[in-house]
């Protein structure tokens, strides 16, 4: 067991320290040094929450290391680092480190605290609110997620994010107890499990009280923003996603520039983007009628060219589906061969649609798969699918389908 410096204060970003063991591991395929220190400010991961990361400097030589991962093992924390310089000869036992300073990656631990105590303000006010459990929790350096056991409403999101963030502007002092058995009786607190041994309790008062062991901010005020980004439906509850301080920042940011530019692209103003966008796509939906009428248009005087034909058949680089077999239906009316189209081109591959009022579909189906691996299904009387096969050996195929004698007649 070694000293976990971020239990008592979770503003310690260094720390210097007697190493007690370093050994290289196999983590993940790959060699890395592994090391336990007399103590620590690293939070390994636990909990939902993903381990701090930061530098170990060699305080006997000038090897740096890079620590990527730390994780808890029967009460001691054990640090996972690579060799910054890949130069180095490989360490031999005398070596190796004996006391390291160690830095943690402040800006991603205080991004963590944000959105950890953010969590809490959240999870707090929907327990009390609601009744619902906090049944899973997920901090990494880009996500933040809360499941509960519970469903809300659009109003009931806002009433939640309204609550938490005038919590925040209350900059309450976070509270840190360690109740003794008797104590900890009396004291109504959330908790995931069981728990055993000495329990941390972390209160944001008025709001949270929970058994939690990792970094929190010292006041609300610290934490920032609160947004609640997303609520959906997940395994019968909630999974909601929060962005806390710099990440609401952040979000807010990219958010905004992302308004931005659909402003200028619809040269709308940018607090009318969504009924500019709702204009455009309406526009859209009457263009692609009108190229939907066109391009039957155009199916049909193609068709007009090749009915004659003894298999009337059609090869165009792009077309409506719908319009395709409007055509093909037209067709079929008119002939007594396979007739049929196929929209795409020799590098793609086409997708084809084929009916015929004598012809079995089904066996020319069976020969496109067969033949040119083609994909599709439907029936005698019509088929679909698609073809990854050139103009010409599709033609020589249906030719040499069409010259069979004895054809199954529907
Ligand atoms: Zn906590």
């Amino acid at each position: 067991m070694n000293k976990n410096l971020f239990n008592s204060d979770a503003y310690i970003r260094e720390v210097i320290s007697d190493v007690v063991k370093v050994q290289k591991i196999q983590w993940n395929n790959e060699e890395v040094y592994e090391f336990e220190l007399e103590k620590t400010c690293f939070f390994p991961e636990q909990g939902g929450q993903t381990s701090d990361t930061g530098k170990f400097y060699d305080l006997d030589s000038s090897d740096v290391y890079e620590v990527f991962h730390c994780y808890i093992k029967d009460d001691t924390v054990y640090h996972l680092a690579r060799l910054m310089d890949q130069e180095s000869e490989e360490k031999t036992v005398l070596e190796q480190p004996r006391r390291i300073h160690g830095m943690i990656n402040w800006e991603e631990r205080f991004d963590k605290m944000q959105n950890h105590s953010g969590e809490h303000l959240v999870s707090g006010t929907v327990h009390r609110f609601f009744g619902f459990d906090n049944v899973g929790f997920a901090l990494s350096a880009d996500n933040c997620t809360l499941d509960f056991n519970g469903t809300f409403s659009d109003e009931d999101i806002e009433l939640i994010e309204n609550t938490v963030n005038r919590a925040v502007f209350e900059n309450i002092e976070v509270l840190v107890l360690y109740p003794t058995d008797e104590e900890l009786k009396k004291i109504d607190y959330r908790s995931k499990k069981e728990l055993t041994g000495q329990v941390r309790i972390v209160e944001f008062p008025g709001y949270d009280v929970c058994a939690c062991c990792a970094p929190h901010v010292k006041r609300t005020g610290e934490i920032g923003l609160i947004k609640i980004i997303s609520a959906e439906h997940f395994k019968g509850g909630t999974r909601m996603t929060i962005r806390c301080g710099y990440r609401a920042l952040k979000d807010y940011r990219t958010k905004l520039e992302s308004c931005r530019s659909i402003s200028k692209l619809l040269s709308v103003p940018i607090d009318d983007v969504a009924s500019g966008t709702e204009k455009l796509n309406e526009d859209l939906r009457k263009a692609r009628f009108d190229l939907i009428g066109q391009m039957n248009t155009i199916l049909l005087l193609k068709a007009n060219e090749v009915i004659k034909e003894e298999n009337p058949v059609i090869f165009i680089e792009t077309a409506d589906m719908n319009a395709a077999r409007a055509t093909v239906n037209t067709m079929v009316k008119q002939s007594k061969g396979l007739c049929g189209i196929f929209i795409g081109t020799d590098e793609k591959g086409y997708s084809y649609i084929v009916s015929s009022m004598t012809t079995d579909c089904t066996a020319v189906l069976n020969s496109l798969k067969t033949q040119l691996n083609a994909k599709g299904g439907g029936s005698k009387s019509m088929i679909q699918g698609s073809v990854p096969s050139t103009e010409n050996q599709i033609r020589d195929l249906l030719n040499k389908f069409s010259n069979l004698e004895n054809i199954a007649l529907i």
